[in-house]
C-alpha cells in the first residue's frame, strides 16, 4: 500500500500595503481581516497556523489603529501561531539598493522579535512570494541574515523541474528554494465541500505535471488581501477522509513545509532570477516611473555613501543621530515594498512614495549638512577643506565661497552675483520694520534690490560691500516695502543679504584621502575649453553633430541618439504596437555654449522632435503628431576621462517609449550591469512563457558596461543591447530615458 502523499495547507494573506488602493484604505480593510483572524484564533484552537505574509509592517500598522488587541496579538507572535517576518515589507529587489534590502530585513526581523518578546521569532524563511524577478545575491543576504530556504514565484527559469532547486549566488553561497509553480494562491478560496476540494487539487497536481512528483504538496491558503478562510481546520480533516488514503491533508506553517521538503536530487540555478518561462516577470517596472527611480537613487546616495560613513568617520560615538537614521530607513524600507517602489499603483501612492523619499532624503540633507559643521568645528583654522565620505582616495571639483572679486589661478568664477544668506523670511506686513532694523544694525549697505522670486514671494538683497563708503538712505527702501505690503499684506517676504565682497568659485582637489579630508587647495590640471560645438581637457574631447544632435567622445561618433518608438503597453510591461512608427531624428537643433570652463565647460543642444501624439487603441497604430522639445548638456570637467550627460525632457506624448542610443566602439554579445553587491552579465536571449514576452530589457544600478562602452548613472534606468548583426552581436546599447503608457 502506498503512503498518502502529504499536502501541506499554509493559510496566508498576502498583504501589499498600497498598490491600486491607497494604504489608508487598504489598512481599514487589513482591520477588518485581522479582527476576523484574532477573533477565530481565540474561537477555534485547531486553527494551528497563520502567515502574515512575511512582513512585520502588516502587524504595525494594523495594530496603530488597535492598540487594544496588541497583547492578544503579541501572544500568537510569541507562540508561533502567527508567523510573520523575515522582512519589513516584502521588497522589490531590483528596485531598490542592495543596503535598503539588508536594512529591510534587520528591521524586519528586530521588530518580529520585539513583538513576540523572543530570539528568533522571525519566520525563518526568505520569503519573496510575488517580488518581479530575483537578484543574483539574495541567497548569500538570506543566509547572512541566518536564513536557509528561499521561497520564490516570478523569474523562475524553465531549467528549473521541480519545486525545490539550490539558489546559488555569485560568491557561491546556497540556500534551497521553494518555487511556487503558479503563486501564493494556488490554495485560496479552496472549495468548501471535500469532493470539490479535491477535485481542485487533482487538478493542479495535473497543471504543474513533474515540477511536484510524489513530494509533499505546499497549498498556500490564501491572496491578495484575502481574509483568511473560515472552517478550513475541520474541512481539511473532511478533504484527508474523502481522499481513499491518496492525501494527508493538514494546516501547517510554511517553516513546517519546508523542513520536510526534499533536499537530495534538486536541480541548481546561479545567479539572477528574471525569466518569463513560468510565470510573468514584469519587467517594464523598471523603466515606467523615472522620477521614482531618481528619487529612490539620490535618497539611497546621501543615507548610504554621504551621512553614515561622515557620522560613523567623524562624529563622536554619543552623538550618531540613530533616532534620525531610523525614521529615514524606515521611510526607505515602507517604500522599497514592491507595489510601493515599483510605482504600478493609484497616483495617490505614488505621491506618498515620493514624500516618503523626500522625508528621508531631508533628514539626509540636513544630517549631511550637521556633520560637515562638526568635522569644521574640530579643524583648526579657517581653510576650507574637502571631506571624503568613500573608503578610496578621491578628487574632483568643489564650489567654494571666499572673499575677494576675480577668480585666481586654477578657479573658475561661478556666480557673477554675490552670494545670499537669508536672514529672515515673514509675512509682508511685519517686513517694513524688520528691514529697517537690518538696515539699522548691518551696514555698510550700499543698496535693496527687490524680487520677484519664482515662487511668488518678494526678496530683498541686502548688498553689502565692505569697500563702501558714506551711509545707505534707509528711509526710500522701507517707505518701499511699506507700500507694497499695503498692497499684499500676506506676502511671504525673504530678506537675504548679498556680501558683494565674496564670490562662490570651483576649485580642484585632488587626493583626498578615502574617508579622510584635504585643504581646498587648488591642485594644477589641464584646463577644459569649450569652443565651436567641442569641449576638450587634455584626457577627452567631446564634438557635437549639430544635424544629429548627436556627439562623438574622442571620435566616437552617433552617442546620444534619440530614438523613440511606440508603447502599447501599461507600466509593467512594454508592448510595441502593431504598426509602429519610429522616430530616431529631430526636426531641428541648436547648440549653444553653457559654461565655459577652464574647469567645468559644457554644451546645450536643444532639440525638436515630431512624435506621434499616441496609440490608437482601434489600429494599434501611433496617430497624431506634437513637438517634444530636449535639451541636453554635455558637460566635461578639468581632469576626468568621462563626459557628463544630462537630458531634460518634457513629456507630451503617450503610449511611447523615448531612448538614447550609444554605438558600441566593439560588437558584442553580452552586457555586464551593476546589482546589488554584484555586477552581472546578460546576453542577448531571454526565455518568453505563455502569458508573457521575454525582453531582454535589464536595469542596472549605477552602471552598464557593453562593447567597450561604460555608462555610469543615477537612478536605475533600463537598458537593451540592440541593433544586433547576424554573426557579430549587438552594435549599440540603448538606454530608457522614459516610458509614458496611458
Ligand atoms: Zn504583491
Amino acid at each position: 500500500m502506498t503512503r498518502p502523499q502529504r499536502v501541506n495547507v499554509v493559510p496566508h494573506t498576502h498583504w501589499d500595503r498600497e498598490w491600486y488602493r491607497t494604504f489608508q484604505d487598504l489598512r481599514l480593510a487589513l482591520v477588518e481581516v485581522l479582527d476576523a483572524l484574532l477573533d477565530d484564533l481565540a474561537a477555534d484552537p485547531a486553527l494551528t497556523h497563520f502567515l502574515l505574509d512575511g512582513q512585520v509592517a502588516a502587524v504595525d500598522d494594523y495594530l496603530e489603529l488597535r492598540p487594544e488587541r496588541e497583547a492578544e496579538l503579541r501572544a500568537h507572535l510569541r507562540s508561533g501561531r502567527v508567523a510573520t517576518g523575515p522582512w519589513y515589507t516584502l521588497p522589490d529587489e531590483f528596485l531598490v539598493s542592495g543596503e535598503t534590502l539588508v536594512r529591510d530585513l534587520e528591521l524586519g526581523m528586530d521588530r518580529a522579535e520585539e513583538l513576540a518578546g523572543r530570539e528568533g521569532a522571525a519566520m525563518a524563511v526568505g520569503y519573496l512570494p510575488d517580488t518581479f524577478g530575483h537578484i543574483a545575491q539574495m541567497p548569500q543576504l538570506l543566509a547572512r541574515a541566518g536564513l536557509d530556504h528561499a521561497v520564490v514565484w516570478r523569474g523562475v527559469p524553465g531549467a528549473v523541474d521541480r519545486t525545490g532547486f539550490w539558489w546559488e549566488a555569485p560568491d557561491g553561497t546556497a540556500v534551497r528554494a521553494e518555487y511556487l509553480p503558479t503563486g501564493y494562491g494556488n490554495g485560496a478560496r479552496m472549495p468548501d465541500e471535500p469532493s470539490a476540494f479535491l477535485a481542485r487539487l487533482d487538478a493542479w497536481i495535473e497543471l504543474v505535471g513533474d515540477l511536484v512528483r510524489d513530494d509533499p504538496i505546499l497549498l498556500m491558503n490564501g491572496t491578495d488581501h484575502l481574509p483568511h478562510q473560515r472552517g478550513l481546520p475541520p474541512l481539511v480533516d473532511a478533504v484527508t477522509a474523502a481522499s481513499a488514503g491518496r492525501f494527508d491533508v493538514g494546516l501547517s506553517s510554511l517553516q513546517e513545509h519546508l523542513a520536510g521538503a526534499p533536499t537530495d536530487g534538486l536541480p541548481h540555478w546561479r545567479g539572477e532570477l528574471r525569466s518569463s518561462a513560468r510565470a510573468n516577470l514584469l519587467p517594464g517596472v523598471t523603466s515606467n516611473r523615472v522620477d521614482v527611480r531618481q528619487a529612490a537613487a539620490r535618497t539611497e546616495r546621501v543615507l548610504e555613501q554621504e551621512v553614515e560613513p561622515l557620522w560613523a568617520a567623524f562624529a563622536p560615538a554619543g552623538l550618531w543621530p540613530g533616532r534620525a537614521l531610523d525614521v529615514a530607513w524606515k521611510a526607505m524600507v515602507r517604500n522599497a515594498a514592491h507595489d510601493s517602489v515599483c510605482a504600478c499603483s493609484h497616483d495617490e501612492v505614488v505621491d506618498a512614495v515620493h514624500h516618503r523619499y523626500a522625508e528621508a532624503r531631508q533628514i539626509g540633507d540636513a544630517l549631511l549638512a550637521q556633520g560637515l559643521r562638526l568635522v569644521g568645528a574640530a579643524l583648526a583654522g579657517d581653510d576650507q577643506v574637502a571631506v571624503n565620505t568613500l573608503p578610496r582616495a578621491r578628487g574632483g571639483l568643489v564650489r567654494v565661497s571666499r572673499p575677494g572679486h576675480r577668480p585666481e589661478p586654477g578657479e573658475q568664477l561661478l556666480a557673477a552675483t554675490p552670494p545670499l544668506t537669508l536672514l529672515h523670511t515673514l509675512p509682508a506686513t511685519a517686513a517694513p520694520a524688520v528691514l529697517e532694523s537690518e538696515l539699522d544694525v548691518r551696514p555698510p549697505i550700499h543698496g535693496v534690490a527687490f524680487v520677484d522670486a519664482d515662487d511668488g514671494a518678494l526678496e530683498l538683497h541686502l548688498q553689502t560691500d565692505r569697500t563702501a563708503r558714506g551711509r545707505f538712505p534707509a528711509r526710500p527702501s522701507v517707505d518701499r516695502m511699506r507700500s507694497l505690503a499695503d498692497a499684499a499684506p500676506h506676502r511671504v517676504v525673504r530678506i537675504q543679504v548679498a556680501d558683494a565682497a565674496r564670490r562662490d568659485v570651483l576649485r580642484r582637489v585632488d587626493g583626498v584621502p578615502g574617508y579622510g579630508w584635504a585643504p581646498v587647495a587648488p591642485a594644477p590640471v589641464a584646463p577644459v575649453t569649450a569652443a565651436d560645438r567641442r569641449l576638450a581637457n587634455g584626457l577627452a574631447s567631446v564634438e557635437v553633430d549639430a544635424e544629429a544632435g548627436t556627439f562623438a567622445l574622442d571620435g566616437h561618433a552617433g552617442l546620444g541618439r534619440l530614438v523613440d518608438d511606440g508603447d502599447a503597453g501599461d507600466t509593467y510591461n512594454h508592448c510595441p504596437p502593431d504598426r509602429d512608427v519610429v522616430v530616431d531624428g529631430p526636426e531641428a537643433v541648436v547648440v549653444r555654449m553653457g559654461e565655459p570652463g577652464p574647469l567645468r565647460a559644457s554644451l546645450v543642444v536643444d532639440a525638436r522632435y515630431r512624435l506621434p501624439e499616441r496609440v490608437d487603441d482601434a489600429t494599434s497604430s501611433r496617430v497624431g503628431g506634437r513637438d517634444l522639445a530636449v535639451s541636453t548638456v554635455l558637460e566635461l570637467r578639468a581632469g576626468e576621462q568621462f563626459v557628463r550627460v544630462t537630458t531634460t525632457v518634457d513629456n507630451v506624448c503617450e503610449d511611447h517609449r523615448l531612448r538614447a542610443w550609444f554605438p558600441l566602439p566593439q560588437p558584442t554579445r553580452t552586457s555586464a550591469a551593476g546589482c546589488a553587491f554584484a555586477t552581472v552579465t546578460r546576453g542577448l536571449d531571454v526565455e518568453s512563457g505563455p502569458t508573457e514576452t521575454g525582453v531582454a530589457t535589464f536595469p542596472s544600478r549605477r552602471f552598464v558596461q557593453a562593447g567597450g562602452l561604460t555608462i555610469t548613472h543615477e537612478g536605475l534606468p533600463e537598458h537593451e543591447l540592440v541593433d544586433i548583426q547576424p554573426g557579430s552581436g549587438a552594435t549599440a546599447l540603448a538606454l530608457t530615458l522614459l516610458r509614458a503608457t496611458a
